[in-house]
Order: C-alpha cells, then sequence, then structure tokens
C-alpha cells in the first residue's frame, strides 16, 4: 500500500485546489511546497500582494481625480513601510486561512521540495535538508512557473528587479524602468507610477498587452501614457550597467524623435513573461513529456503520459492564471478518481487589473479574425451609461462578439474601472450558450455597470435605451 492515495507537488492555486478538492472527495492527500503554508506564486507574490497594492494605487488615484468634484485631500504622503506591511498582512492573513483550511481537511502538508523517484514515489527534501520518500498512487504535478529573463538585461543587481523584488518594495525609486508592457509591467508600473516613481514603459511589440482586442487596449494605453513619464513601443533593451546611482539603459528601436538612446534609471523591472517550473528533479524517471516550449504535455484530463502523473497550472501551458490552474485542479482530481472528464472550457476570464480595467473571456475579435470567422460585434460606449456618468469614468466600452446566425454570445471584452468584476457574467452567458435576447431580456439593476451588458445586447438588435443606433437593414 502506497504512503498516500495522491500527492500534489505545489500549493499554488493549482496545487492546493487540487489538494483540498482531493480531500473533499475522500482521498488520503500530501500536499508538497517549501512555503510556510499553501498559496504558491500567487498568494504569496503574485495575484494577492498586487492587487493590494492595486487598491492602494487606486485610492491615490480616486483621491485625485476627486479634485474635479471639488473634494481635495492634498498631495498623497507615502509611508512605504506602511504600505509593504499592509501588503504584507494580506498576504500573510490569506495563506495562514488557506493552511488553516488544509489541516481542518486533514491535508498532510509537507514543507519540501520534491523529488521523481520513480512513477510512484518521491524523495522530499525538507528544510532542514533531511531527506524522506513518499510513495503515492497518483502524483498532480503543479509547479508552476517563474520570471522569464533577458540575457544582458536581467543583471545580478539589486536595482534590476522582477515581479517578486519588484512587490517587496524596496523604496519608491524617483525613475522606474519596465521592460514588457504586458500584465505585470503595467499593473505593477501603475503602482509605481502612483506611489510616486517616474515610470518609463519598454515594449517590443507595436502596442501594450500584445493580442488582446486594440480596441480595449487603446483606452487602457491612453491612461498609461497621461501617469508613464514615456512609453516605448516598438523598442528593447539592448543592454543594461549598474552606474554609480542608478541602472544606464541602452534602447534599440523606435524612439521618440530626440530621445536619448542611453537613459539612466533607479531601477528597472523586468517583466516579459513567465517560464514554466517543468525540470521537476528525477521527472526523466518517469515516462512524462515536456515539450519544446518547457510544458508539460497533458491529455484533456490533464494526465501525462505516465498513468499515475497528472500535471495542472502554469507548468501546462497558457493563459497562466490562477483561475484556470485551479479549474485544471478539479478537472484532474476527477480524472484520478476515474470519473470522465475533460478540460474543456468556453471561456476563461482574463482580467488586467490597471486602472481601467480590462477583461475579456471566449471568443475576441483579434480571434475571430485569425479564424475566419464571422461574427457580429455590439459595442456600448460608457458614455451612455448612468453609472459611468456618476463615476465620472465614461472611459469604457462594454461589446459582446456574436455569431450572427445564432446569436450565441462568444465572446466578451470589457474595458472600465471594474471590468474584473463585470466579466463574470459573461463568463455564464458564453458557458451556458446564452444568446444577445437571453442577455437583453434579463433585468439588471440600475444604474449599475453591469447594465453596460444587457444594453449592449440591445445594441446588437437597433434598440438600445441609451445608443440610437438603428440595426442595418
Ligand atoms: P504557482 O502559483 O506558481 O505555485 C507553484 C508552487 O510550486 C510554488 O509554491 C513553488 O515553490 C512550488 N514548487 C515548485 N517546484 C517544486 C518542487 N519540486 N517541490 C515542491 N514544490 C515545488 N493570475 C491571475 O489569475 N490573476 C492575477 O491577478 C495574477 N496576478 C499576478 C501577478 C504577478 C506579479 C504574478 C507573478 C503572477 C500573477 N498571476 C495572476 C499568475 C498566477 O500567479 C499564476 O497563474 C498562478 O500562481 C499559477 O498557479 P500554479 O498553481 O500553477 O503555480
Ligand atoms: P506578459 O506575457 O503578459 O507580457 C510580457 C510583455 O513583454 C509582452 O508584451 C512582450 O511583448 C514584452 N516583451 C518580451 N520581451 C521583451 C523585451 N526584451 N523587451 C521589451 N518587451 C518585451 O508577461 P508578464 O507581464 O511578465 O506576466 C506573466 C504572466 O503572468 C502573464 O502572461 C499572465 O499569465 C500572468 N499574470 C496575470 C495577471 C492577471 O491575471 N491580472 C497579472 C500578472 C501576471
Amino acid at each position: 500500500m502506497s504512503d498516500t492515495q495522491l500527492v500534489v507537488i505545489g500549493a499554488g492555486p493549482g496545487g492546493y485546489a487540487a489538494a483540498f478538492y482531493g480531500a473533499d472527495r475522500g482521498l488520503k492527500v500530501a500536499l508538497v511546497d517549501p512555503a510556510p503554508n499553501p498559496g504558491g506564486v500567487c498568494l504569496y507574490r503574485g495575484c494577492i500582494p498586487s492587487k493590494a497594492l492595486l487598491h492602494i494605487a487606486d485610492v491615490v488615484n480616486e483621491a485625485k481625480h476627486a479634485e474635479a468634484w471639488g473634494v481635495s485631500f492634498g498631495a498623497p504622503k507615502i509611508d512605504i513601510d506602511k504600505v509593504r506591511g499592509f501588503k504584507e498582512r494580506v498576504v500573510t492573513q490569506l495563506t495562514g486561512g488557506v493552511g488553516q483550511v488544509a489541516k481542518l481537511r486533514k491535508i498532510d502538508y509537507i514543507k519540501g521540495t520534491a523529488a521523481f523517484k520513480d512513477a510512484r514515489s518521491l524523495e522530499i527534501t525538507g528544510e532542514d535538508g533531511k531527506k524522506s520518500t513518499l510513495s503515492f498512487d497518483h502524483a498532480i504535478i503543479a509547479t508552476g512557473s517563474r520570471p522569464a529573463t533577458v540575457p544582458g538585461v536581467s543583471i545580478d543587481s539589486p536595482r534590476v528587479m522582477d515581479s517578486t523584488a519588484a512587490l517587496d518594495l524596496p523604496d519608491v525609486p524617483k525613475s522606474l524602468l519596465v521592460v514588457g508592457g504586458g500584465y505585470i509591467g503595467l499593473e505593477l508600473g501603475s503602482v509605481y507610477a502612483a506611489l510616486g516613481s517616474k515610470v518609463t514603459v519598454v515594449e517590443m511589440t507595436d502596442g501594450l498587452l500584445p493580442g488582446a482586442d486594440r480596441d480595449l487596449v487603446n483606452i487602457l494605453a491612453k491612461r498609461i501614457e497621461s501617469i508613464c513619464a514615456a512609453v516605448l513601443l516598438n523598442t528593447k533593451v539592448a543592454s543594461v550597467k549598474e552606474v554609480k546611482d542608478g541602472v544606464s539603459v541602452t534602447f534599440e528601436g523606435q524612439l521618440p524623435e530626440g530621445m536619448a538612446k542611453e537613459q539612466t534609471f533607479d531601477r528597472v523591472l523586468v517583466s516579459v513573461g513567465r517560464r514554466p517550473n517543468s525540470a521537476v528533479p528525477g521527472l526523466d524517471k518517469t515516462r512524462v513529456k515536456v515539450n519544446q516550449r518547457g510544458f508539460i504535455e497533458v491529455d484533456e484530463a490533464r494526465g501525462t503520459a505516465e498513468p499515475t502523473i497528472y500535471a495542472i497550472g502554469d507548468v501546462v501551458g497558457e493563459p497562466m492564471l490562477a483561475h484556470k490552474a485551479s479549474h485544471e485542479a478539479r478537472v484532474a482530481v476527477e480524472a484520478i478518481l476515474g470519473e470522465r472528464v475533460a478540460f474543456e472550457p468556453a471561456a476563461i476570464p482574463a482580467v488586467v487589473f490597471t486602472d481601467p480595467e480590462v477583461a475579456w473571456c471566449g471568443l475576441t475579435e483579434n480571434e475571430a479574425a485569425k479564424q475566419k470567422r464571422e461574427v457580429t460585434v455590439a459595442r456600448f460606449p460608457w458614455g451612455a451609461s448612468g453609472r459611468a456618468i456618476t463615476l465620472d469614468r465614461t472611459d469604457g466600452v462594454t461589446k459582446l462578439v456574436i455569431d450572427p446566425k445564432t446569436e450565441r454570445i462568444l465572446g466578451v471584452g470589457i474595458v472600465g474601472p471594474g471590468a474584473g468584476e463585470l466579466i463574470s457574467e459573461a463568463v455564464v452567458a458564453v458557458e451556458m450558450g446564452a444568446t444577445a435576447e437571453d442577455l437583453k431580456l434579463s433585468i439588471h439593476p440600475h444604474p449599475t455597470l453591469s447594465e453596460t451588458l444587457m444594453e449592449a445586447a440591445e445594441v446588437f438588435f437597433g434598440q438600445s435605451t441609451h445608443v440610437y443606433k438603428p440595426k442595418r437593414k
């Protein structure tokens, strides 16, 4: 008999969700991770600390915005130690809570690093270096990902940070260069800008958030340009060297006229993507396969080529999002329990927690164009939303991507404050195969931003109460 029925390697939102669900379904479960409590990247150095800091940034921005309505709070005074303290309390509270829930579920939480001895057993190295063996019926690999580095840019200097170092908030640098205009660059760049840094973003492609629909990104880009010293597109960092009091950076690409190719910044944040942690020691002693991009290969039930081993989360592929990892966790556990399951969502929501937020799910306009799939797009501009006007935030759009024949909602994109909360209704609509009429006929509370979803459906029929746009004959 094995020591445990299920062992989960890595306690991020994929791993701990798998362990918890496995225990809820009656399995004897062990969960291995070096951290004091479950949480992984998301809770310790990802989603949660970044959102705590973005909340502070929102308050700073909102207070400034209030001047336009006759309410002034004065310039913010930033006590960086207290800001850091708040973020740390958030992390401790949540990871501690998750640790408690693991105990209540009688999960054997093993603090250590796992290596495969073979397809039925692990060697676990504890904090103190002591090694132990754990045999299992099934294992789920949920080892996540780590920041990607750029040769010549990610130099060994405390001034050149990855997201983990930036979340540690060493100080508020006078100037910060953000390399990579993706999720992390825009979220953490916004945090530092709100705290008072002069932020420059350098992005190698021709736009921020490559891949996302341009009509949504353009609205965010305007705002990012307004809070940053510069946003450099089609530009790369050729080299970085530490100099006295800063980091000297040489750019390569289309710089605005008059801008120097070499500039010095107090700090640099490198946020150019993440790499899967698939080099789990001893994996070569199993039949698990890793593809060319470094992701562990899995089937629709998240099974690997080794029948006793499953894999989920960032280590198996994109999108590298916490909620995708947690959902895969349930699929893998059910497959291990012998149920016929598959990971085949119609909509995985994506949210960029900037101001304004950008969120989308299901089919995007870009993907529809790539697939040469005919779609009708119904857009509701927030300038026509009563709620948006009361918030003085008409810089938003809600759009539905609709199949013109069946009138089914295939995808939804939203930009505007609160888009991340609004997208959940869209996920339910896409997953349930709702039609534009379903959304149109569902009464939404007034005045709320959620009405923009209903009114976008009304736009599709040329019948929006607040937008006069008759349907073309
Ligand atoms: P991870 O969370 O990466 O956890 C893997 C765990 O495995 C780690 O604790 C690691 O130490 C452990 N491990 C690795 N190897 C071993 C081993 N051999 N033995 C034992 N343990 C091991 N996603 C969102 O959905 N929303 C967000 O707002 C968001 N914000 C983010 C902000 C930042 C700054 C970053 C960096 C990421 C963010 N993400 C966000 C992405 C999200 O954090 C990841 O998608 C998610 O954490 C992946 O979960 P996971 O379970 O696959 O792995
Ligand atoms: P990303 O893939 O979102 O963005 C990286 C950006 O860097 C891209 O725009 C890319 O074109 C650019 N880039 C790459 N190499 C470059 C170079 N040498 N010079 C200039 N630009 C370069 O990656 P990220 O921002 O590091 O985030 C990693 C992942 O973590 C995300 O893809 C996402 O899956 C996850 N994440 C999610 C959230 C969220 O859900 N809100 C937040 C943070 C991170």
